[in-house]
């Protein structure tokens, strides 16, 4: 198990059919994820074409992510979280954290995709929409959009297998401004591993 430290990023490179576990290690963690193929970054793991590929807002079990070019990157084939998570916020950044009201730096999803890519040697063309993997947001009212604590418990997980050789990479979203984390508002670490 390859730890995503409290307010972090990682990212890793994962071959075509091995899967990536995502693990809820505290429970309470959203962990923002990308996938770039590893070949060609400027295609990667779409938000917006996902959900036309899914008919939903949120994926479930067998549900394949695709990438800009509408093609498979990640597959979800499991799930012991609850299975509530968002395709709607984008990542974090310092602009967010500024209107929230920070006036210093804050840790946050948009600079630790960055920093893990980095630790890689690569730069990501943009920062695409996440897959925020336990992000509790519901639609009510059939419009509106709210942000609650996650469902997911400790040790709970998903696992999602690559459909390409692709760069998968985490953040272990430090929002202590909102419940995004949960209600204590404590961002934690969280786990990966990559199986074959
Ligand atoms: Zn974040």
């Amino acid at each position: 198990m390859i730890e995503i430290p409290a307010r972090k990023g990682r990212a890793v490179r994962v071959a075509k059919g091995q899967r990536v576990k995502v693990i809820n290690s505290r429970g309470q963690q959203v962990v923002d994820t990308w996938a770039f193929n590893a070949e060609d970054l400027r295609e990667f793991m779409s938000m917006e074409h996902s959900r036309v590929a899914i008919g939903g807002i949120i994926p479930v079990l067998g549900d394949g992510l695709v990438t800009n070019r509408r093609r498979p990157i990640l597959t979800l084939v499991e799930d012991t979280s609850g299975g509530v998570h968002d395709t709607l916020f984008a990542a974090c950044d310092r602009w967010r954290y500024e209107m929230l009201g920070c006036t210093e730096y804050h840790d946050n999803c948009t600079d630790n995709l960055w920093a893990g890519m980095s630790a890689l040697g690569l730069a990501p063309p943009e920062t695409p929409a996440p897959l925020n993997l336990f992000m509790n947001i519901p639609v009510v009212d059939g419009n509106r959009v709210e942000v609650r604590p996650p469902v997911s418990t400790p040790g709970s997980f998903v696992c999602l297998r690559a459909e390409m050789d692709c760069i998968v990479a985490f953040s272990a979203c430090p929002q202590d401004m909102l419940p995004v984390n949960g209600l204590a508002m404590n961002p934690t670490e969280a786990h990966f591993e990559i199986l074959d």
